[in-house]
C-alpha cells in the first residue's frame, strides 16, 4: 500500500500508530488506548450504507480459507534487489500458496520485502506484488524504518469483520500515482503465523486494519479497484488504461485484463440489478 496519500489525506496522528501490536497478550490494554483517539477517516453516512453493505459482502469473499496449496522451495525463490510488479501483471490475479517452511529464505525474503517498501515509500506489502505468489504480507503503518514496528503476517486469515464500513483514500505501490476512495470494514479480528511459524490472534482497527485488509486482498487475487464505486472508478478510469499500455509496450505482450472490458462484461451480466439484489437480502438479514 502506497505511503504519501495515508499522511496527507488519514491525518492519523502518528501517535497512534505506535499502539499497534501484533501479539495478542500485548493487545488488550493498548487497543483500548488506540480507541481514545478520534479517528479523522470519512465514516459512512446513512446515504452510503448500501455501498458499506456491499463492500462488507465484498469483504467477506476472503472470509472462508480453504487449505490452500503449500509453497514448494521453487515458489518462494526470489532474486535481490526485489521489483514492485505493477498491474495489469498477471501474477497479481495468480493464487497464493500457504507457506509452511520458516527458514532463512523466508526471513531473507521479509527483508527485502521491507527493504522495497520502505524505499518505494509503502507501507505495507504483499508477496505477489514482488512476484513470490505466497501468503505472506508485511506492513509498518509509519512506513520510515526504525519507527513504529515491522509487522510480518504468514498465512494470515480474517475471523470476523465490522459491521461497520468506513470510505478512506488508498494508494497502492502496483498502481504507482493512484489514489481513489474504497469502502472497507472499520475493523477485523484475524490471525496468521510469525516469521517462526507461531500461530496468533489480534483484533485490528483504524489504519492498521485498513493496510491489512488491502494486503489480504493481494493474497485472495483482488486489487483495489475491484473495490471501487463505479463512480470512483471511473475517475482513475484513463489512469489505469495507461498502466495497460505501459505493460503492452514494455512486454510486448497484450493486457490481460481491461478496465473497459471488465465495465463491458458486468453491464452484460447483469451487475447491478444483481448488486442491488444482494444489497437488499443483506439489508433484509440485518446486515448493516
Ligand atoms: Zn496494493
Amino acid at each position: 500500500m502506497a505511503c504519501a496519500n495515508w499522511l496527507h489525506s488519514s491525518a492519523i496522528p502518528h501517535a497512534v500508530l505506535p499502539f499497534f501490536y501484533h501479539r495478542s497478550n500485548l493487545l488488550s490494554s493498548n487497543f483500548r488506548r488506540l480507541h481514545r483517539f478520534t479517528s479523522t477517516t470519512r465514516f459512512m453516512s446513512s446515504r452510503s450504507s448500501h455501498q458499506a453493505a456491499a463492500a462488507h459482502a465484498q469483504a467477506k469473499r476472503g472470509f472462508s480459507v480453504k487449505e490452500d496449496e503449500v509453497a514448494s522451495p521453487a515458489d518462494l525463490y526470489f532474486e535481490a534487489p526485489l521489483n514492485i510488479v505493477e498491474y495489469p501483471d498477471p501474477i497479481l490475479r495468480a493464487k497464493n500458496k500457504r507457506i509452511d517452511t520458516f527458514d532463512e529464505n523466508l526471513k531473507k525474503l521479509v527483508d527485502e520485502m521491507f527493504n522495497v517498501m520502505y524505499r518505494t515509500d509503502g507501507i505495507g506489502l504483499s508477496a505477489p506484488q514482488v512476484g513470490v505468489n505466497v501468503q505472506l504480507m508485511v506492513f509498518n503503518p509509519v512506513g520510515v524504518r526504525g519507527e513504529g514496528e515491522e509487522i510480518v503476517l504468514v498465512n494470515p486469515r480474517v475471523n470476523k469483520y465490522s459491521k461497520k464500513a468506513v470510505l478512506f483514500n488508498e494508494g497502492c505501490l502496483s498502481f504507482p500515482g493512484i489514489y481513489a476512495d474504497v469502502m472497507r470494514p472499520e475493523s477485523v479480528k484475524i490471525d496468521a503465523q510469525d516469521i517462526s511459524g507461531e500461530r496468533f490472534a489480534v483484533d485490528l482497527a483504524e489504519l492498521p486494519a485498513r493496510v491489512f485488509q488491502h494486503e489480504f486482498d493481494h493474497l485472495q487475487g483482488i486489487l483495489f479497484f475491484d473495490r471501487m464505486s463505479e463512480e470512483v472508478l471511473d475517475g482513475i478510469w484513463t489512469e489505469l488504461q495507461a498502466l495497460e499500455k505501459k505493460y503492452e509496450d514494455k512486454t510486448g505482450l497484450q493486457s490481460p485484463e481491461r478496465i473497459d472490458t471488465r465495465q463491458r462484461r458486468k453491464a452484460a451480466a447483469g451487475f447491478g440489478k444483481s448488486r442491488l439484489q444482494t444489497e437488499a437480502s443483506l439489508k433484509s438479514s440485518g446486515f448493516e
